[in-house]
């Protein structure tokens, strides 16, 4: 069976890419430092403890597994601290990854699917975002993974690494098994803070801005399951492993909802109110960021099968209700 490299396999999003990997017939490796992640959430296949700065453990990495492809999840993923400490992102994600990438090459391993995200294209006021748009983004978050794509189109060039870019939406739910879920120490993401906000675990939801160019004033974001994601990324691997070069596609629902509306989706999935307060806004948030792209199902034959907000709070919920959940 084929090795996949997961970088960040202990986290949210990779730990999903990981279950569905191994439904696929794959064996991912974890390497994860385990500063957001949870060695939990690693149980599909062998784990190694390790920092992406550490380059020697790297190359040990892909001596030893010899993978046939790297997915590269592992990053810093928080516009509100890349606004605060823009070094940290560009030192974490930046250098990480070119010690990644560079390892990845230097070991003969030319498939590469990146992480990126629809924070590299900033504020594009009431466009629907797709591939084309230019990208132009407006907090740390957003130029390090943008920086992270120039790079692996210099290593293609001069190199061969061939690469699948997705650029995702706002990723939301669990695995609907009940084995996987989000949890972010702390949490700073909307859907599990309204959860939280209507299980008591916190005093309320903040709602940051209502001030914006939107229908309700609220920001709007397209929220896409983590399992739709997963299943995405093993495509745009079979893609790459068939020799098809590289692509880059947006990772969407198509759909934009505002804070309210997904406040009003919780409210109603859950049969409970959610308590609000009202914020300023959050430093670095675009208004709206929703996909206008159809790339991935044209080319990948992608097709989201559970990315409705009703069954993204459903799936979150039902994870927020387990023991141990929160601890
Ligand atoms: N948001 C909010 N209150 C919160 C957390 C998030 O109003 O406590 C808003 C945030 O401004 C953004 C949307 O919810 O418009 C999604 O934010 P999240 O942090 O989940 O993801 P991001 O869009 O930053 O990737």
């Amino acid at each position: 069976m084929d090795h996949i490299l997961v970088t960040g396999g202990a986290g949210y999003i990779g730990s999903h890419a990981c279950k569905v990997l191994a439904a696929a017939g794959f064996v991912p490796v974890v390497y994860d430092n385990l500063s957001t992640g949870w060695a939990e959430a690693v149980k599909y296949g062998p784990f190694v403890q390790g920092d992406l700065a550490d380059r020697a453990t790297l190359d040990e990495v892909f001596a030893r597994y010899r993978p046939k492809a790297v997915m590269h999840f592992a990053a810093l993923s928080l516009v509100g601290v890349a606004m605060q400490d823009p070094g940290l992102y560009w030192r974490a994600n930046v250098l990480g990854s070119l010690n990644l990438i560079e390892a990845a090459v230097a070991s003969g391993c030319m498939n590469f699917v990146f992480s990126s995200t629809c924070a590299t294209y900033g504020d594009h006021d009431g466009v629907v975002l797709d591939e084309d748009t230019p990208q132009h983004p407006i907090n740390a978050y957003g130029a390090s993974k943008r920086a992270i794509e120039d790079m692996l189109r210099n290593f293609s060039e001069s190199h061969g690494l061939a690469h699948v870019i997705f650029r995702y939406f706002n990723v939301a739910g669990a695995d609907p098994e009940g084995e996987l879920g989000e949890q972010h120490r702390p949490e700073t993401h909307l859907i599990p803070l309204m959860l939280d906000a209507i299980e008591g675990r916190r005093a309320a939801l903040t709602v940051f801005g209502s001030d914006y160019p939107t229908p309700d004033g609220t920001c709007v974001r397209d929220y896409v399951h983590v399992i739709d994601l997963a299943e995405a990324h093993v495509a745009g691997l079979g893609w790459l492993l068939q020799g098809k070069g590289n692509a880059v596609f947006n990772l969407g629902s198509g759909h934009g909802f505002s804070v309210r509306e997904v406040l009003q989706a919780a409210a109603s999935v859950t049969n409970r109110p959610v308590p609000v307060v009202e914020g300023g806004r959050r430093a670095g948030d675009a208004a709206a960021l929703v996909s206008g792209s159809t790339r991935a199902a044209a080319v990948l034959g992608w097709q989201p099968k559970r990315s409705t907000l009703p069954q993204m709070i459903r799936d979150a919920w039902a994870w927020s209700q387990k023991p141990g959940y929160g601890k």
